[in-house]
């Protein structure tokens, strides 16, 4: 029997244990709880949620839902035994965490064919044994660093600092306009811009300073670096720091007023197919109805749809685009790839149910994989070939662009082609779509192969 080492019993490690172990392979699982504890855990059983009990929205009409009904298609494992330990809440899954953790225990505890291995893993194993890597966001610190020997410092991030991404369809374009800095013409361009005057400044200054905030782990007062500050602690500094920083307005004429705009927020197109944009330089710890109600002062972003809210905090994760190969096996800094695959939010996904996702997708490519199959990846229009690509950076419009972690979000799949419709239908559309091509994917009828994702 082949044998396949997994490091971290959290979400994405335990799903991709019980995977290989349902395929015939022997696993052996290592977590270095209840001996060793990162500082947001308080469980001493594996699959610990350490923060919400929420896997979110149940709705078709939500990616999450999708992603979370595409793992009922996949059989994932971990989903039923999370829809056990529901409590009620709504339109959204939630859990009792002891429960569920304690279900999981049980789970891995059945299968033969897992040893569970209770210790620290303190080296990075680069041998014969394929290995998955998924110790997540608080990944221990011997670990950390020797993947940063491995790797490369520069391709290990320790906090995330993430600005909001919202809906293409939601900007209000008879108040932005199109066009990059000290561009002759008025509607070319990469960017969009949301014009604001002095009064409006101001205001959004003001309520920025006030607004309620994300209250940090102690373990995250963060060393903030300066070139992605959130945008709450530059306005702290001075109501004209933004003016001289991400809202600058240099270089720019407003389409609508004929006048040069007192200060500007610039929108970047954030996926190749156009559908989303980010708020550049606005990363930041606002709550998520804070987020809404500041930015929401921005007179283009008064309806603004948000795809993916902001964020900072403690998280460890690598540079994949450039450190992962098309089987997400890490590769050394001679971009040799290695026998050490990635799993969960260690990836750059984010969020509970994603980083569940990515256990099955790393279990999927590796069961193949040992059973001499060329390597399948899931269809792009479903949300766990989304998430796929999310992490190699496939579906970023400038594949240059870091790699910023992300939750699952609709913009990650391909848009519908032919007449637009409302937006409920849209997503109904696109969700049926997934499903179909999930289906079709386990029935082994459909799948990218590795030249047809370009990389
Ligand atoms: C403080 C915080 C709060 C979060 N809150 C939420 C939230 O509310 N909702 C949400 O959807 N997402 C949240 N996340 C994001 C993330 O989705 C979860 O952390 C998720 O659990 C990640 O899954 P994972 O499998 O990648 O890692 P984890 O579930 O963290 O599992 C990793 C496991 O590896 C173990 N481990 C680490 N290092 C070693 C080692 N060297 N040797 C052996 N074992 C090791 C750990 O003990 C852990 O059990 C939060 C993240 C953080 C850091």
């Amino acid at each position: 029997v082949k044998e396949v080492r997994v490091i971290g019993g959290g979400l994405a490690g335990c799903e991709a244990s019980l995977q290989l172990a349902k395929a015939g392979l022997k696993v052996l699982l290592f977590e270095m709880k209840p001996h060793k504890k990162t500082p947001a855990q308080k469980l001493d059983g594996l699959a610990e949620l350490v923060c919400s009990n929420s896997f979110r929205s149940n709705q078709t009409a939500n990616a999450v839902g999708l992603l979370k009904d595409e793992m009922l298609v996949l059989k994932g494992e971990l989903l039923p035994l999370a829809l056990k330990a529901q409590v009620p809440a709504g339109d959204s899954l939630a859990v009792d965490r002891q429960v569920f953790s304690a279900l999981v225990e049980g789970r891995i505890a059945q299968e033969k064919n897992i040893v569970l291995i209770k210790e620290e893993v303190t080296t990075l194993p680069v041998d014969d044994t394929p290995t998955i890597l998924a110790t997540g966001p608080l990944t221990s610190p011997a670990l950390s660093q020797s993947l940063v020997d491995f790797i490369g410092a520069e391709r290990l991030a320790f906090y995330d600092a993430i600005s909001p991404i919202i809906e293409a369809d939601s900007i209000d374009m008879t108040k932005a306009f199109i066009q990059s800095r000290w561009q002759a013409g008025t509607t070319g361009g990469d960017y969009i811009n949301c014009p604001l005057n002095q009064e409006e400044y101001q205001s959004f200054i003001g309520e920025l300073k006030t607004a309620q905030q994300f209250k940090a782990h102690d373990f995250e007062e963060a060393q903030y670096f300066e070139g992605c500050l959130p945008i709450e602690v530059m306005a702290a500094r001075g109501d004209e720091t933004l003016r001289y920083g991400p809202f600058k307005p240099v270089g720019l004429f407003n389409p609508h007023s004929d006048e040069r705009p007192h200060a500007v927020l610039q929108l970047r197109k954030e996926d190749v197919f156009g559908q989303s944009y980010n708020l550049v330089g606005c990363q930041t710890r606002m709550t998520i109805p804070e987020q809404k109600r500041v930015f929401g002062l921005i007179p283009a972003l008064a309806e603004a749809k948000y795809l993916r809210f902001g964020s900072v905090h403690r998280n460890t994760y690598v540079d994949s685009p450039r450190v992962l190969d098309s089987s997400l096996r890490l590769k050394d800094q001679q971009g040799r790839s290695s026998n050490i695959y990635l799993a969960g939010q260690i990836t750059g996904v984010e969020g509970y149910v994603e980083s569940i996702a990515a256990g099955i997708i790393v279990a999927t490519i590796l069961i193949d994989y040992l059973n001499q199959k060329p390597l399948r990846i899931f269809p792009a229009e479903t949300a766990h070939g989304g998430l796929y690509r999310h992490i190699l950076g496939l579906n970023l419009a400038d594949a240059a662009r870091s790699h910023v972690p992300s939750n699952v979000t609709w913009a990650m799949i391909p848009p519908l082609l032919g007449k637009k419709k409302q937006r409920a239908a849209r997503r109904q559309a696109l969700y049926e779509r997934a499903i179909l091509h999930m289906k079709a994917f386990v029935a082994g009828e459909c799948s990218t192969s590795e030249d047809e994702l370009n990389l």
